[in-house]
């Protein structure tokens, strides 16, 4: 720990434990920072577990000034920030599930029930951070032997059905990190696929949305469909092979932050929207994602407007604007080879940037108030502008005065009839 995380996070830690031992609690790391600090590769999301009020323990650890408490939720978790840092610091708990799929209840527990609700033997092992016996690993189900053999493996046969958003999970997992489902496992798997139709939309999408934010999704989705799984969730995809090569040109093309709503645009490429509706449904989409992956399918079915030699650049992008960035990308990647992907790189890498160099406040200075005359204006420089009509501000200037001109002469004609 000492070698791989940073000191105000390793400080922080060590106050809450001696804030714990001093309340005669205990405190350990769990879950994916024991994981990865023991794969050498360090994980700065910190996850604490108390045995006693974790709670209460934040509390007083912001109220001496230690730290900020950033949040404290329903059982027993609260959130600490230090400095750029933040860790997450929980109850150790206890879950029962009344039947399966169902959220689980949830009593106050001991570290063996908290480690014991986890869902793979690699995520749940816990180091000890209490002064008597700091830095012990207390290794339950043989995590560290399945991280060396580079297994997943769940803790018990149960545990799909307890949670099937585990389903999901494993193969994130599996796939990070280049690992390989422990043979009962991917059997246990397989057999509880139908589990998954006990699951709530937003709980699939969450586990789907953590898969569309590793750094290269491909893999697991390519794994979800050989295994039913993206059938079983109604998002099947077609052709085979081609997702790893689609994602990788998503990357050349959207910034990082951009790139799940773009893949969920390419995974429903070739869906119906009829198809596509009952994905929205099943997954409780919100709004956002939604009309992107609308506008994927409904310029999809457009794009024949464009399909002629050299439109002008502001037909095109009349056309284009109207329809979410992800979409337009999405549609520029699928259609690589089409004569409309000139003129969907050309809006992407181009069109959609342009704007005139005069404003309303501009143009109020050259004499022309605001109102409908002007709104047109400005319309006109844009289209001007799209089409390399004007270049520099003094033609736009020069634009606009000709066409304030024009229009005071059409106004003034029919008073002189
Ligand atoms: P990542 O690097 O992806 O964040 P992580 O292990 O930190 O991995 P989280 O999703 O942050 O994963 O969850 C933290 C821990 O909580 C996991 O390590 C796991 O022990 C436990 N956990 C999370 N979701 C489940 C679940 N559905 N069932 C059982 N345990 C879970
Ligand atoms: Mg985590």
């Amino acid at each position: 720990m000492e070698e791989h995380l940073p000191l105000p996070l390793l400080e922080l830690a060590r106050q809450i434990s001696t804030r714990a031992a001093g309340r005669d609690e205990r405190a350990y790391l769990v879950g994916g920072a024991v994981r990865d600090l023991l794969l050498g590769s360090p994980n700065l999301d910190l996850d604490l577990v108390i045995e006693g009020d974790a709670v209460h323990l934040a509390q007083e650890l912001a109220e001496a000034g230690q730290a900020d408490l950033l949040a404290h939720h329903r059982f027993g978790t609260a959130t600490l920030r230090c400095g750029d840092h933040t860790l997450d610091v929980a109850t150790a708990r206890k879950e029962t599930y009344a039947h399966p799929g169902a959220l689980p209840e949830v009593t106050p527990g001991t570290i063996r029930d908290d480690l014991a609700r986890r869902d793979f033997s690699i995520n749940a092992m816990a180091v000890s951070l209490s002064p008597h016996d700091h830095g012990e690993l207390i290794d339950l189900y043989g995590g560290r032997t399945d991280l060396e053999q580079r297994l997943v493996r769940v803790l018990h046969p149960g545990s799909f059905r307890d949670d099937a958003t585990r389903i999901l999970r494993g193969v994130r997992y599996e796939q990070r990190l280049g690992f390989e489902l422990e043979a009962q496992t991917s059997g246990l798997l397989r057999r509880d696929l139908h589990m998954l139709d006990t699951i709530s939309g937003d709980r699939i999408r969450h586990e789907l949305e953590l898969i569309l934010n590793e750094r290269e999704p491909e893999h697991a989705i390519q794994r979800l469909s050989d295994l039913g799984v993206l059938t079983r969730i109604g998002l099947a995809v077609e052709g085979e092979g081609e997702i790893a090569e689609v994602f990788r040109k998503a990357r050349r093309m959207a910034e990082p932050e951009q790139l799940p709503a773009l893949y969920l645009c390419l995974l429903i490429y070739s869906r119906t929207m009829q198809q596509l509706e009952a994905l929205i449904s099943r997954l409780n989409m919100p709004t956002r994602p939604s009309r992107a992956m609308r506008d994927t399918l409904r310029l999809k079915n457009s794009l024949g407007l464009l399909d002629r030699p050299s439109p002008r650049p502001s037909e095109v992008y009349d056309l284009l604007k109207e329809y979410d960035t992800p979409a337009v990308q999405a549609n520029a990647i699928a259609w690589e080879t089409l004569p409309a992907h000139g003129s969907l790189d050309l809006f992407l890498t181009n069109l959609r940037h342009v704007r005139p160099s005069l404003d309303g406040e501009d143009l109020k200075r050259l004499g022309i108030p605001p109102g409908p005359e002007m709104g047109a204006i400005l319309r006109a420089l844009h289209r001007a502008k799209l089409d390399g009509e004007v270049v520099t501000e003094a033609d736009e200037e020069r634009l606009a005065l000709s066409l304030r001109a024009a229009d005071d002469a059409a106004k003034t004609e029919p008073q002189k009839e």
